[in-house]
């Protein structure tokens, strides 16, 4: 349970989040401004990175109160409510982002202490190598791996921020079978490690790239949750890491929908009776969504290892957010996406949502497995 006021939270990001909004289709049109973004300092991306405590001089405060952002609750209230202004920049900012997510499921001690002091030096940024070319939902079967002398071999792609970042997570594996698939923790500036930006229609300030692992060495203590037994490592440990990090991307997908909703009342000041109520009807499917979002992020904070109610979240969030981003270009008229490059910016991110951390395909089979399990009620919602 969260003791941060929530609502101060969200009024304390507002003015955060429209000064996102005024820079996003300068870094949608061209990724390398999210750096100008970084020098105007609008964007306190350190203190919503979710350090730990002892790694930053100056956390965030809200009304006086230290704000960590270390629980999934603060996070997805941070994420809906910078996404209102650029989902993606909330994605492509410097910062722990996913790999400190898993860094704190799995890493000892020290691990943990690398990683942070690393990371807690400005312009930073990590990355997170699970997907392969061949290998997206299914990271069971990946092909990364682990090799005779202890070298990291394969091909990872999608992978967000990796061309700029210099520590991450690498997902490989070291031997067959479902407790095979290790984690790793990797300095980008090692030799074999080979990574460039790809080129993409949305969410573009999260620079998605691919990388070639040629043989980058490894050493004992980058192997993450050495300490914990086989089944809490690896890829099966780190599903409690996905589960926490899906209510953010739901939260994300909340944030762009209301902004899209928020936009067209903007644009157009009067509306048909038709037109009104099915914009009256996304304002309460929102609402609903919303408030999904948030119990599954405290469902996540409590029992990390249940991922029902974020999959449930996730696939209700981005449903809505689909349907919304279709469907309120027409209420602008013909040509909406052109003559409103901000609401054709939000089309074209929903997409990248959509694949973040599973397709909704994937969370209804999670969400299934979840209910026919006996877990989540809640999920009738869905
Ligand atoms: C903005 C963005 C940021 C990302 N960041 C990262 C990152 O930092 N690190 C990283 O490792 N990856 C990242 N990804 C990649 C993302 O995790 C993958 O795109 C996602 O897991 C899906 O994998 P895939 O693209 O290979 O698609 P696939 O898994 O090949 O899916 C393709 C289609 O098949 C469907 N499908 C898949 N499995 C099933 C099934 N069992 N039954 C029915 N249908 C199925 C899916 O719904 C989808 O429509 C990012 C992607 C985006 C867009």
């Amino acid at each position: 349970m969260t003791t941060v006021d929530l609502g101060a939270l969200r009024d304390h990001l507002r003015p955060v989040a429209a000064a996102l909004r005024e820079r996003a289709l300068a870094v949608d049109t061209d990724p390398g401004a999210l750096h100008a973004l970084l020098d105007s300092g609008v964007l306190p991306y350190r203190q919503l990175g979710g350090f730990p405590p002892g790694y930053l001089d100056d956390p965030l405060r809200v009304r006086g109160v230290p704000v960590l952002v270390r629980t999934c609750v603060e996070r997805a209230v941070v994420a809906e409510t910078l996404a209102w202004g650029d989902a993606s920049v909330v994605v492509g900012a410097p910062g722990p982002s996913m790999s400190g997510v898993v860094v704190d499921d799995l890493a000892d001690d020290e691990q943990r202490d690398r990683f942070y002091r690393h990371v807690a030096q400005p312009r930073t940024w990590t990355f997170f190598g699970l997907t392969e070319p061949d290998r997206g939902s299914d990271a069971a079967a990946l092909e990364t791996a682990v090799v005779a002398g202890g070298v990291l071999r394969g091909h990872k792609k999608y992978v967000g921020n990796v061309a700029r970042a210099s520590l991450g997570v690498v997902f490989a594996r070291h031997r067959p079978g479902p407790l095979g698939v290790g984690v790793y923790l990797v300095d980008t500036a090692r030799p074999g490690f080979d990574a460039a930006p790809l080129v993409t229609t949305g969410m573009r300030a999260v620079q998605l790239g691919e990388v070639r692992l040629r043989d980058v060495p490894l050493r004992p203590e980058d192997t993450l949750g050495r300490h914990l037994s086989p089944s809490r490592r690896g890829l099966l440990g780190a599903v409690r890491t996905f589960n926490r990090l899906r209510p953010v991307v739901a939260a994300l997908a909340v944030g762009v929908t209301q902004a899209a909703l928020d936009y067209v009342r903007t644009e157009r000041s009067s509306f048909t009776a038709d037109e009104r109520g099915l914009l009256e009807t996304f304002d309460d499917r929102l609402h609903a969504a919303r408030a999904l979002v948030l119990q599954a992020a405290r469902g996540a904070d409590a029992d990390p290892a249940d991922g029902t109610l974020p999959a449930a979240a996730k696939a209700t969030a981005l449903d809505l957010a689909d349907e919304v981003t279709r469907t309120v270009p027409a209420l602008l008229g013909p040509g909406a996406r052109w003559e409103h490059p901000y609401l054709d910016k939000l089309v074209r991110d929903v997409p990248g949502l959509e694949m973040m951390e599973g397709t909704r395909t994937v969370q209804r089979l999670t969400l299934a497995q979840g209910w026919l399990q006996g877990r989540a009620r809640h999920a009738e919602l869905v």
